[in-house]
């Protein structure tokens, strides 16, 4: 199957490419990966994704970008990319299922993930109560008590943006030292809202069905093996992002946490012919708007590289 466009990535910036190389008469095919619609949809509430004045559902969201794509001619396809090859064009992408796409140009929207500790408690309450966005989720918990999971910068700056609504908030980290950086470190210590517990890990993640919530965690002390339960109203998971490049190892370049490297103000990325957009070149901003804004780049830079303009 040809086409002068693929688009790697249901969410944001996937969708959003879409629609713009849509609008463009390029015909697109965009393939939706193993989580259609990305990272919205293990999410609940959205209230800052512009547009909408009354609060809205992360996988509602993304239903009507998918849709919206598709009636302006998008073709979808339910696959998953295991192999590429942009050594030469057209570029040469083969499915899981065998079919084997061939593009002219390659929009990468394949996004990143999360970190997660990996407690079947902590997947029982993600969008209840765990997130891994404070920005995203921290209004939820206005006068309330947050524990932060994380000794990086993000951990720092989740539980930092997390005193401006909650009444207390616990950064626990694994080790007896923060790797955040010491502007980070003097500003927690600054901070008469945040405590920290060091040599501490969750073991679970503790709540209810009815309504679905967490009210506590069960902790442990690396150190001792003592174990004590903190009562929170939530949970954020700040302990690192991946992002979803493994396809393109040897093949783009890519910094050294795996993300795309593109030229400046632009999603071009080492390959001419393929663009980036979205989490897997973003590790700063990492919101729906930003995506869907880096998408629309791509889709206009790959309409330009088509016609020949680079
Ligand atoms: P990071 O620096 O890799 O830190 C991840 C933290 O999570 C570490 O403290 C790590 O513990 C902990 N961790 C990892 N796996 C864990 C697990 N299974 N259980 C408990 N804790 C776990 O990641 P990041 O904070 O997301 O930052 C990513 C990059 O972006 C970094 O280079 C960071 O400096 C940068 N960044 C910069 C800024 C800024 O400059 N303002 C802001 C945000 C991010 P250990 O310490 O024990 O390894």
């Amino acid at each position: 199957m040809h086409s002068k466009v693929v688009i790697l990535g249901s969410g944001p910036a996937g969708c959003t490419a879409a629609v713009y190389a849509a609008r463009a008469m390029l015909e697109p095919t965009l393939i939706a990966g193993i989580q259609p619609g990305g990272q919205l949809t293990i999410t609940t509430e959205v209230e800052n994704y512009p547009g909408f004045a009354e609060a809205i559902q992360g996988p509602w969201l993304m239903e009507q970008m998918q849709a919206q794509a598709q009636h302006l001619g998008t073709k979808f396809v339910q696959d998953t990319i295991a192999s590429v090859d942009l050594a030469r064009r057209p570029f040469t992408l083969v499915a899981d299922s065998g079919e084997h796409y061939t593009a002219d140009t390659l929009i990468v929207a394949t996004g990143a993930s999360a970190n997660w500790l990996g407690l079947p408690s902590e997947s029982r309450f993600q969008g209840f109560g765990v997130s891994a966005c404070a920005t995203c989720d921290g209004f939820f918990f206005r006068g309330k008590n947050v524990a932060v999971v994380g000794g990086g910068n993000t951990a720092a700056e989740e539980a930092l943006f997390l005193t401006n609504f909650a009444e207390r908030v616990t950064l626990i980290h694994r080790r007896d030292f923060l790797r955040a950086d010491k502007t980070n470190q003097m500003r927690l210590a600054a901070n008469a809202k945040v405590d920290i517990l060091y040599d501490s890990e969750v073991i679970e993640v503790l709540g209810g069905d009815n309504p679905r919530g967490v009210t506590g965690i069960r902790l442990r002390n690396t150190i001792t093996d003592s174990r004590h339960t903190l009562d929170v109203d939530g949970l954020f998971i700040a302990i690192g992002h991946s992002p979803a490049t493994a396809l393109f190892k040897g093949q783009i370049e890519m910094d050294e946490a795996g993300y795309i490297r593109t030229a400046p103000d632009s999603t071009h990325t080492s390959v001419a012919g393929v663009f980036a957009a979205g989490d897997v070149k973003d590790k700063v901003f990492r919101q729906a708007v930003t995506a869907a804004g880096m998408g629309c780049m791509a889709a206009l830079e790959a309409e330009r590289f088509l016609a020949g303009g680079h």
